[in-house]
């Protein structure tokens, strides 16, 4: 298959033409790292379709051996399986106007057939493709470990969790395994009879995948899956899967009977990965004392106690032991990257970061590598001198600096210095850290509202303005001061820009109108940017007044790029003027005044306000960057005013079926055509061209960038309006995106306030600056997240905010050191909210080894995850949707196959087995797989997966994690004595049953989903209403009711929320109504109507690419 797909941006970029992942049949295998320019991917192959080869059923065979962790063909048998229920359609009633955020309404289209999405053909494809990659050699130097045993004896315990399915499966639980927990999902899966209830609700089930593959004619049965017992060992460390060695060479398989499924509860569980951790590390104190320690899971609650390393609430690591050179690398291919959550907030009952002031002298930094001092740092020769840690130069100690050594060379006051023996930190930063080196302003902030016909219409603006007369009581200030420093400005537009001046000193605000959008200036020098607190009466009557001023308005075309313009110059103003530049400046504007009929008030028509002209700018053509800061921008069209950032409407329909000149005269005018190489753009050419930003914003979030000037998106779409343009600047400048689709002042008003509130509390850096170090021997390489690079080494960011993570690649350069390991150290320059220039510093120390095992050993899925999808969403920029896929699932094959080759015991080529720490890695990758950016099926607006792919790009793990596999928690079984929140259970219809109501959560929607047979006592509790049939499915709350079960529950709904970045809002939904299909594309195990396998089918196709690698 061609190549010829590849547009440069590694990683994906630099394989070589011509070699498949693993090269075509007899060629020298070049089995590189991840992005390496001797890697590859294969080529293009049926990705999601690959989900629909079906295999066989569980078969009731004898239990497994003690100690099982490994499953064996014994769980499957011959082909014969009852056919599975038929998938019915859904006949529920028409969905209301408002079936929710994310998605469109369930259409009839997609309601009339799940889609085939593995045709036979690909599926016989795709068996080609695999049986012809072959593995040569793994490369030199690796002695496979001795010990198979990672070290982590804790079995992976599917066949435990579900004991009633067990005894149907005749897989009783290991003896010699502890009882799970009490909160273990046992209890709560354990619904009699769940599945056949489901499904009968005319619920297709997720497992007999595809009702088309059953109806082709003509193919004789599979050959079969025979039980064989399996080579259980109690001693086996790896979480042990086991598939038929005959795993369906071809599309023979898809003719036989719908086959039974592997049982669900004998693959490995997230949850009980989850709750396993939780109980082993739960509740404790975790202390970052020793070099390369995983830490607990992100899902896991403890408390953090820094001991020399970053906390993991700062830094998570895809793997705490980095493999000694880059040749182990390569063969492993196991991501080398730190997940960095510089602001991340920090629980009350956990230290906050100290702050060490060297005055004038500034931070202790090494001479040659410029590394900040830190534990790395080792002091010799009596403690005049140290050896920096990084580049191991010998530095003299400053003499302000020096102390004297204890008799175990330790500095006596280690313990003293939180640089010396913390692993995160802060320095006040001297001016040679500052914007011309002098001292920053106070950042500000400055309300941006779209005043167009509809936003008024909607009483939007008025929310708006009523909601900040609250908050600009609540910035957010240093912890030590009484007020905030914050100032405020406030700006509103349609076609043209309306600056107001809120000077304390005035009577009234006055505004200025700004119409050449063409090239904004700022029409006003003092009273722009103010102190609430001073101007509290004028700005309080200017909120006031936005609302009746543009009452009558019937302007609907709205500007965009000149907004953005105009509040980055807002920021550059200066306050504080020479006398003669203000004599100057008076003179100009009076000039402009008198040609334009004077100041004005808001007694005047704003169409006849005063209308600076370029003369009034001359004053601001030298101005430096005054003061960092973040606008909030409330904007609810695609800008198509004649001005600078006009957008066209290139929605999909317009798009999807154009042939290819189409596209490329499109992409011409866009001015993005160089991204097209040759003549390889047909895959997804369309979706592709769509994730690309138009016009010419990116060189405006440059200019952002460089000013400091961060930006906030709140959209209120009602149809498309361009997200992947629109949220550009936002993603560059370390801002957040909202999006309300089709906004409702009654429904939806309580989730946008949330999201404001929160957003304009949040604790932050201004104008920052990341630069990430490393020991000798590797180097950081690539970084993902919501931030610019202007050149391969600064993260700069116009704001950082304390949910926001910047993931950072590492490749080697030369061997590294078991006995020094590898050194990390993370500085972010940046202004605090009080004004202060800060360096913020994180260290963390990970191991080296030669031996794979220990690399297996110290991963960590929820990072992998996390750098996989943002390296994903990264690549589809350029790259077709389904090289991407195809390179996802490739590695993850590589990954493991490498595993089972090194580091296991030995096994037969039927077991699939899985490192402990990776056990669910493939249930992860398959929901990245099936998310809906990489799912690319036009069913699903582009705005949405723009929106999506933006988040996701400046996620840190936890977020990741519950992106990718929501929380599903079962609500009927509440404990009202316990305070806890019960135990979740996995995304999977099965789990679900008629009889009970179920909460999932995924970061962005929450869905509260009864049972058609809920109990009526239940219901009464929840809504106050008789039956099921009253509940009023366009409620976006549950009501406030005086009993225990809904306290309770609105009591879990806030601890969820708490964590989040955004607020979800809550959709009710019923079994069997029709909105029932958007809550059922989160459970995420189950085959997907858009498209994607169910995680039995990924496991089945991994486990197959996996043994071709190593056949
Ligand atoms: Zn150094």
């Amino acid at each position: 298959m061609s190549q010829q797909g590849y547009v440069a941006a590694p990683p994906y970029s630099q394989s070589q033409p011509g070699i498949g992942g693993f090269g075509p049949p007899n060629s020298p295998i070049h089995y590189g790292h991840y992005g390496d320019p001797n890697s590859s991917y294969s080529a293009p192959q049926p990705g999601v379709s690959k989900s629909a080869v079906p295999f066989g059923s569980p078969a009731p065979v004898g239990p497994p051996p003690p100690g099982a962790q490994q499953f064996s063909q014994a769980s499957f048998q011959n082909g014969s399986g009852t056919p599975g229920p038929q998938p019915h359609r859904f006949q529920g009633p028409s969905p209301p106007s408002n079936t929710g955020p994310s998605y469109r309404p369930y259409s009839h289209q997609s309601q009339a057939a799940f889609p085939n999405t593995a045709p036979a053909s690909s599926t016989a494809q795709l068996a080609d493709q695999l049986n012809s990659m072959q593995i040569n050699s793994y490369g030199p130097g690796t002695a496979p470990s001795s010990g198979a045993s990672p070290g982590h004896p804790v079995a992976f315990q599917g066949p435990r969790v579900l004991p009633s399915a067990q005894q149907q499966m005749g897989l009783p639980p290991a003896p010699q395994l502890p009882p799970p927990p009490a909160n273990s999902v046992n209890g709560l899966c354990a619904q009699p009879a769940l599945p056949p209830m489901a499904r009968q609700g005319g619920i297709p089930g997720p497992v007999p995948p595809n009702p088309n593959l059953q109806h082709l004619p003509g193919q004789p049965p599979g050959p079969g899956y025979h039980p064989q017992q399996a080579n259980y060992g109690p001693q086996m460390a790896a979480s042990q899967l086991s598939y038929p060695g005959a795993f369906p060479g071809g599309p023979a398989q898809l003719s036989g009977p719908p086959q039974k499924k592997l049982d669900p509860d004998s693959i490995p569980s997230p949850i009980q990965v989850i709750e396993n951790d939780k109980a082993a590390r739960g509740g404790q104190i975790y202390a970052t004392n020793t070099r390369g320690q995983v830490p607990p899971l992100v899902t896991t609650n403890c408390v953090i106690q820094d001991q020399g390393h970053a906390s993991p609430r700062y830094i998570r690591c895809t793997t705490y032991c980095f493999p000694l050179t880059s040749d182990m690398a390569k063969q492993a291919r196991i991501p080398l990257a730190a997940v960095i959550q510089p602001f991340a907030a920090v629980p009350p009952n956990e230290t906050p970061l100290y702050l060490v002031n060297h005055g004038e002298t500034g931070p202790v930094r090494c001479n040659r590598c410029k590394a900040y001092m830190c534990p790395f740092m080792q002091f010799i020769e009596g403690g005049r001198r140290y050896q920096c840690g990084f580049c191991n130069c010998i530095n003299d100690v400053p003499p302000f600096f020096f102390q004297h050594l204890d008799h175990v060379g330790r500095r006596i006051d280690h313990y003293e210095r939180p640089e010396l023996s913390l692993g995160s930190y802060e320095y006040v930063a001297t001016l040679d850290y500052c914007r011309d080196k002098k001292p920053p302003k106070p950042p500000a902030f400055i309300f941006m509202i779209d005043v167009s016909y509809r936003n008024i219409k909607s009483g939007l603006v008025k929310l708006i303005c009523d909601e900040l007369k609250i908050l600009l009581d609540k910035l957010p200030r240093e912890e030590q001061e009484e007020s905030s420093a914050i100032r405020v400005g406030f700006v509103t537009y349609n076609k043209v820009l309306h600056f107001f001046n809120v000077k304390s000193s005035l009577a009234q605000p006055q505004m200025m109108v700004v119409t050449d959008v063409a090239e904004v200036f700022v029409p006003l020098l003092d009273g722009f940017l103010v102190d609430f607190e001073e101007s509290r009466s004028v700005v309080t009557n200017l909120l006031d007044q936005i609302p009746e001023l543009f009452a009558d308005t019937n302007e609907s075309e709205t500007i965009f790029a000149p907004v953005i313009q105009a509040g980055m110059e807002a920021l550059k103003v200066r306050t504080f003027l020479s006398v003669r530049e203000v004599e100057y400046f008076v003179n100009v504007v009076s000039s402009a005044l008198c040609l334009h009929g004077g100041s004005v008030d808001f007694n005047v028509e704003p169409a006849i306000g005063v209308e600076f002209n370029k003369r009034a700018n001359v004053v601001s053509l030298e101005q430096a960057a005054e003061c960092a800061g973040k606008l909030f921008i409330f904007h609810s069209s695609l800008p198509t005013a004649e001005a600078p950032g006009k957008l066209k409407n290139r929605d999909d329909k317009k798009l999807l079926n154009t042939d290819k000149e189409k596209v490329f005269s499109a992409l011409s005018e866009e001015g993005t055509a160089s991204y097209i190489a040759e003549s390889v753009w047909l895959y997804d050419a369309s979706v592709l061209t769509l994730f690309q930003p138009q016009g010419n914003y990116e060189a405006l979030a440059k200019d952002c960038v460089t000013s400091g000037c961060c930006v906030n998106l709140f959209l209120f779409p009602n149809q498309y309006i361009d997200v992947a343009s629109m949220g550009l600047v936002t993603m560059y400048t370390g801002g957040t995106l909202y999006k309300y689709n089709n906004f409702q002042l009654d429904t939806d008003s309580s989730q946008f306030l949330s999201d404001l509130r929160k957003d304009v509390q949040k604790k932050m850096g201004f104008d920052a600056t990341m630069r990430v170090r490393t020991s000798t021997g590797f180097r950081a390489t690539d970084f993902f997240g919501a931030m610019y690079m202007n050149n391969t080494t600064d993260v700069e960011m116009a704001a950082v905010d304390c949910d926001k993570a910047v993931t950072v690649e590492f490749k080697h350069d030369d061997k590294l050191n078991e006995d020094t390991g590898a050194l990390i150290q993370c500085a972010v320059l940046y202004t605090s909210m009080g004004g202060q220039r800060r360096i913020r510093i994180h260290n963390i120390g990970l191991n080296c080894s030669s031996q794979l095992a220990d690399v297996y050993r110290t991963c960590e899925t929820d990072a992998l995850i996390n750098f996989f999808a943002k390296s994903a969403f990264k690549a589809v920029l350029n790259q077709p949707l389904k090289t991407v896929r195809d390179i996802l699932m490739n590695q993850t094959a590589h990954m493991l196959a490498c595993y089972k080759k090194n580091c296991a015991s030995p096994a037969a080529v039927s077991q699939l087995i899985l490192p402990d720490t990776m056990k669910v890695l493939p249930v992860y990758m398959n929901c990245l797989l099936k998310s809906c950016v990489l799912a690319g099926r036009p069913e699903i607006p582009t705005d949405e997966r723009a929106f999506q792919r933006q988040l996701v790009m400046a996620m840190g793990v936890a977020d990741t994690q519950l992106f990718f596999y929501p929380l599903l928690l079962p609500i009927h079984s509440l404990d009202l004595k316990s305070d806890a929140v019960p135990a979740a259970i996995r995304c999977s219809e099965e789990r679900l049953s008629e009889g009970g109501a179920f909460l999932l959560a995924n970061g962005l929607s929450m869905f509260l989903w009864l049972g058609a047979s809920v109990s009526p006592e239940l219901i009464q509790g929840l809504f106050n209403v008789p039956s099921f049939a009253h509940i009023s499915t366009e409620a976006t709350s549950l009501p406030d009711l005086d009993n225990p079960f809904s306290k309770k529950l609105k009591h879990i709904l806030a601890q969820i929320q708490s964590q989040k970045p955004y607020t979800m809002k809550l959709m009710i939904v019923k079994q069997r109504e029709q909105p029932e299909m958007l809550f059922r594309q989160f459970l995420v195990e189950d085959k997907n109507i858009y498209g994607g396998a169910s995680y039995v089918d990924f496991l089945v196709c991994i486990h197959k690419e996996i043994s071709q690698l190593l056949s």
